[in-house]
């Protein structure tokens, strides 16, 4: 049985690119049992032009992105120029701040600075620089080396190349762990969810934010939308398998909340004007005010497209 989903039926990588194909079992269950949930192609800064399939768990409903680029080949679909590696993005920082605020409920003060965070995927180092104004002692992960070493020079923050586990992280020395869009990226989010767990002082606390694909503009877009980001996003998370798998990693999971991004719904609408199978009135919500009315419908009907949930060391 060919595992490629009809438009990669033969999958010629695009020139330039050598890529590793591996199946991937469920991200959650470990099960190899699924159902094809949508196709699209690379249309991010790489635009390699290649389309990837996003499969459903038949056991436990969790999607990802199968098959799938190995860990040793996905690299070539993140350019130098990827946004989320390219600068300190202030706006990113401030708004990670405000969602971390909110979401400590200002019950612990504690939590305002003084405390140890480690920012998993910190990118270009915005919220970093944010939370160390804010008083915390911050460190960040990143993957991509060349943007660790700009993120150093530009702030002076200690930032480390690489994932998790690593060797200069010991365990119990952090109070917070976030990772705000990177869980996604991960080959293995089982295992970075327990390495996190062991890091975090007991009682400590994991942020999560991931698209969400139970969401509105994911049914109304589909293929185009925003929130996919093909082939760079291999787990599509929901508020339902988002806390299964941190529960099943050993956290106690505390609030589960949606976040909405009106930006994403432009950014899909724009996607879906050049898909001929587009819907006509998908156009519509190009314009700012009618995308921030939909974007909040989609939030008051509990179906936005970003999911961040809090969770705690036993
Ligand atoms: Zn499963």
């Amino acid at each position: 049985m060919s595992f490629f989903p009809r438009d990669l039926a033969a999958p010629a990588p695009a020139p330039g690119l050598s890529i590793e194909w591996e199946e991937a079992n469920c991200p959650l269950c470990s099960g190899r049992r699924w159902s094809p949930l949508v196709e699209a192609p690379d249309v991010g800064v790489a635009a390699t032009g290649l389309w990837f399939a996003v499969v459903q768990c038949q056991d436990c409903g969790m999607c990802f992105t199968n098959p799938r680029p190995s860990a040793k080949s996905i690299g070539q679909f993140y350019p130098t120029r990827y946004a989320p590696h390219q600068s300190t993005n202030r706006e990113h920082g401030r708004a990670r701040r405000r969602l971390f605020y909110k979401r400590t409920g200002g019950q612990q003060v504690g939590w305002h600075g003084e405390g140890r965070l480690l920012d998993f995927g910190c990118g270009g180092g915005g919220f970093l620089k944010t939370m160390h104004s804010q008083g915390w002692k911050v460190t960040g992960l990143d993957v991509s080396a060349p943007t660790v070493y700009r993120v150093r020079a530009e702030t002076g923050l200690p930032v480390l190349v690489g994932t998790l586990p690593h060797t200069e992280l010991q365990p119990e020395s952090f109070d917070v762990i976030t990772m705000w869009h990177s869980l996604e990226h991960v080959h293995a989010p089982r295992e970075i969810l327990r390495e996190a767990h062991k890091l975090l002082v007991p009682g400590g606390k994991l942020m999560v934010g991931t698209p969400n694909i139970d969401s509105l503009p994911f049914r109304w877009f589909g293929r185009n939308w925003y929130g996919l980001d093909l082939p760079r996003h291999l787990t599509h998370f929901t508020p339902w398998t988002l806390p299964l798998m941190l529960e099943r990693t050993g956290f106690r999971v505390g609030a589960v909340r949606l976040v909405r991004h009106s930006q994403w719904l432009r950014y899909s609408a724009r996607l879906g004007r050049s898909d001929r199978r587009s819907p006509y009135w998908h156009r519509w919500l190009t314009t700012g005010p009618m995308a921030r009315l939909v974007t909040w419908y989609s939030y008051l009907t509990h179906q936005a497209d970003c999911v961040v949930a809090t969770a705690y060391k036993q």
